[in-house]
């Protein structure tokens, strides 16, 4: 089968499609005929070889946000359903496995970062981590939810985050941005993001600003900021006392300088998050059902154009960039 692959010295110059030999299905595992995966920064960060997760195997597989049809059967999977993979191995036996925390498994990891991942036409995995797509919903939209949807619902269910409060979205027009402001509007809180983009009000941002633009007396609750670098250490002047504010990335930046007494003396938490759990990816799909919840989709790229879908990823876009494989 076709496969995007790349190799040492790693980056999207050593991107390429190579033919290497079809998955063969281990117990318990289906075939899927991959149709659309997502791109996100962890997929670049994989291509980059600068994951914060150590990479396998080399060369490697990119792709953790995988949608397709299935191709065997299994107890609940059907040949022929359309499915989402939920991005993380898990082997449902360990403490945080049995506490229902699947995605912090001690022997498991991201699809894609600890294995080979789904940038290509047919991935074999567990029956567990694949979700049937419900009737109504396109299948690229589901595409959106095993990385930016489930991050960004885990990131609110960490803070609590409760109807009337105020939420803050930095990186609104992003992946996990937009999910972040459609999920908090449903939640009935009061959603202002930080975004260059106007359009990103369409989901349900009733502000936007630039992040050196933020009202000085704009305080949120809860904060979702998947930035990291300065404009973290910004986001701090932006919530209420007792506030929260939920990290899951570093796009800008890892190491950044806090002010520790802002912290302490308003009783601030910050909150790591990742990931999510399936229960949670099936609430997704239920309410992208019910809500009829599209995304805008800015530009779709065949697997053959690795380094044109990041450089559209890196150039600011207006929605998401998705891979189309077959
Ligand atoms: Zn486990």
């Amino acid at each position: 089968m076709k496969a995007v692959l790349v190799r040492k010295p790693y980056g999207e110059e050593n991107a390429g499609i190579a033919e290497v030999p079809d998955p063969v299905p281990q117990r318990d595992e289906i075939v899927v005929k991959v149709q659309y995966a997502g791109l996100n920064p962890i997929d670049i960060n994989v291509v980059r070889n600068k994951t914060v997760y150590g990479l396998k195997p080399d060369p490697h597989i990119p792709g953790s946000e995988i949608s397709g049809v299935a191709e065997t059967s299994g107890k609940n999977i059907k040949k022929g359903d359309r499915v989402i993979l939920y991005s993380r191995w898990f082997d449902g036996t360990c403490k945080y496995c049995k506490s229902g925390r699947e995605y912090l498994c001690i022997n498991g990891g991201i699809f894609g970062v600890l294995t080979n991942g789904g940038y290509c036409e047919k991935i074999s995995v567990p029956e567990k981590m694949l979700l049937r797509i419900p009737d109504g919903v396109k299948i690229e939209d589901a595409v959106s939810i095993p990385v930016g949807g489930l991050t960004a619902l885990h990131a609110l269910n960490r803070t609590g985050a409760a109807a009337g409060e105020k939420l803050l979205v930095y990186g609104a027009s992003g992946n996990t941005g937009l999910f972040a402001i459609i999920l908090g509007m449903y939640r009935g809180m009061e959603v202002s993001a930080v975004s260059t983009k106007e359009w990103v009000k369409k989901y349900g941002a009733s502000a936007v600003y630039r992040h050196d633009k933020i009202p000085a007396d704009l305080k949120a609750d809860v904060i979702i900021n998947s930035l990291g670098g300065d404009i973290f250490a910004e986001s701090l002047d932006h919530v209420a006392p007792g506030g929260k504010i939920a990290t899951f990335g570093v796009f800008n930046g890892a190491n950044v300088q806090v002010n520790l007494a802002k912290i302490y003396t308003q009783e601030l938490e910050i909150i790591g998050t990742t990931g999510g759990t399936v229960a949670e990816m099936k609430v997704l799909l239920e309410m992208m059902q019910e809500h009829s919840i599209h995304l805008p989709t800015d530009k779709v790229f065949g697997i053959d154009q690795m380094k044109e879908a990041i450089q559209a990823y890196s150039g600011r876009t207006n929605g998401r960039i998705l891979l189309r494989v077959q």
